[in-house]
């Protein structure tokens, strides 16, 4: 009879972790907020969000999505 409840338990516990495991985290919601993933940033010029890894440093610390993109930027503010 011990044996039984014990099989219950463990098999009840394994059900659970695999529940979890297909049911993902609830909180990866995705909202892209400005200060939502440390990773991710948005493009200055046409507020496209990019990896920060992707992204190009503009010289005032704005990321951009491309070189194109960052230089317009730097064409309209100087012009
Ligand atoms: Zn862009």
């Amino acid at each position: 009879m011990v044996r039984i409840i014990l099989v219950c338990a463990v098999a009840w516990i394994l059900l659970r972790l695999v529940y979890r495991l297909f049911s993902g985290s609830p909180q990866t919601d995705v909202r892209a907020q400005d200060k939502q993933a440390s990773k991710m940033v948005r493009c200055a010029c046409c507020d496209l969000y990019t990896l920060q890894e992707d992204a190009i440093r503009g010289p005032d610390n704005k990321f951009y999505c491309s070189e194109e993109h960052r230089e317009a930027a730097m064409i309209n503010k100087d012009g």
